[in-house]
């Protein structure tokens, strides 16, 4: 789950790290009272588009403007869109005296299979570029469950800040108490007398989102997509890909092997969907359903592999769905497993074609789609 800067900084403030005062507008704002908050917050405040995506800064997503003009920038930011993200809602914050700009962020690093801390006395929108040519000026430091002394110290000797020591530590509570995967702070700014996040990019596993009900609040639907959405009704595992071959899965060690021998015979599925173990009819439906909302489509791929899952209600599924719904593509079909003869005999009397081997498959697929 991501949020966004406002939220970020929002989890930030309840964990003691200073962020700028500001405040959030929405479309069809009230005229008045926005630009008396924006006055109050000093001659210039900046305006700050809350998409979910990051370079906002180079993207024209930031800008710093006069108070007394913050209703028509306002109004023209809100109208805008950036990296293809509408502009729903704008920050607006106090102007802060960037004197020197940090980057501070504890995240996973798959390869080391650790957490790090990264840090950089040159921090901003140019991080990536420091990365390439100053990496020198960039700390990477692994840390564990227990933050120990040294590594802050480490960290605040290295950057020359001993107050960063204890927003490293707020960030390292966050990661531990939240199950969160990344946390970034860029910048993280000096004003001449203390360290502010006017940044804040924050990510959770989802997969253990179930355990903080109080992060619900948090949640941005336009993160997902609207299938994303429906499958998710449903009750799917669900990820939308870019490709336009469905597939339809019972587990997902099935899916994914079904999405790995679909693109080793040159072919660019649209998702991932697992039915479950032990799907019936009634998931059979909802998955079709589901993975045909994609206009891009040209073929859909179910793989099943019947254990619980009993071929034949798959099978029923599908004839039902074909029964109701004009189907707009060819549906390649593996089923083996528990009752499959009976499955496939369903499918066979309803013009459905099917295979045993999930490469023969791929391979059909191949050949419909070109
Ligand atoms: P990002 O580009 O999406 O990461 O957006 P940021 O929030 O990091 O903003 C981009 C840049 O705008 C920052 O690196 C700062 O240089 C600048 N900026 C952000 N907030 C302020 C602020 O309050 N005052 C000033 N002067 N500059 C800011
Ligand atoms: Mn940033």
């Amino acid at each position: 789950m991501k949020l966004k800067e406002f939220q970020g900084k929002q989890l930030f403030k309840e964990f003691g790290i200073s962020v700028p005062k500001s405040f959030l507008v929405e479309k069809n704002f009230n005229e008045t009272l926005v630009k008396e908050k924006a006055l109050s917050l000093g001659k210039q405040v900046v305006l700050k588009a809350q998409v979910l995506t990051g370079g906002r800064g180079k993207a024209g997503g930031v800008k710093v403007i006069e108070s007394q003009k913050v209703i028509e920038s306002l109004k023209k930011m809100l109208d805008s869109e950036i990296k293809g993200f509408k502009i729903e809602q704008v920050l607006v914050e106090e102007k802060i005296n960037l004197e020197k700009e940090f980057y501070l962020s504890l995240t996973i690093d798959r390869d080391e299979k650790n957490l790090v801390f990264i840090a950089s006395s040159k921090g901003g929108v140019n991080i990536e570029e420091t990365a390439e040519k100053e990496p020198e000026k960039i700390v990477k430091l692994k840390v564990g469950k227990n933050l120990e002394e040294n590594i802050l110290e480490e960290i605040s000797s290295k950057l020359k800040l001993p107050e960063i020591k204890e927003i490293a530590e707020s960030l390292h509570k966050i990661f531990f108490g939240l199950d969160a995967s990344l946390l970034e702070i860029n910048p993280l700014v000096f004003d001449g007398k203390k360290l502010i996040a006017a940044d804040a990019k924050v990510l959770f596993d989802d997969n253990a989102l179930f355990r903080h009900q109080e992060l619900l609040k948090f949640k941005n639907v336009e993160e997902e997509t609207e299938i994303e959405r429906k499958a998710k009704e449903f009750g799917l595992a669900f990820v939308e890909l870019t490709g336009n071959v469905g597939v339809i899965g019972c587990g997902a060690g099935l899916v994914m092997a079904s999405l790995d021998v679909l693109k080793y015979y040159g072919v660019n599925p649209a998702n991932f969907l697992d039915v479950g173990g032990g799907a019936s009819k009634e998931k059979t439906i909802q998955a079709l359903e589901t993975v045909l909302m994609k206009k891009e489509l040209k073929a859909v791929f179910v793989n099943i592999f019947g254990g619980i899952t009993r071929c034949d209600d798959i099978a029923q599924g599908i004839v039902e769905f074909k029964e109701k719904n004009e189907l707009k593509v060819p549906l390649i079909v593996r089923l083996i497993g528990t009752n499959d003869v009976i499955g496939k005999q369903v499918l066979e009397e309803n013009n459905v074609g099917c295979f045993d081997s999930m490469e023969e498959c791929a391979r059909k697929v191949k050949e419909i789609i070109g």
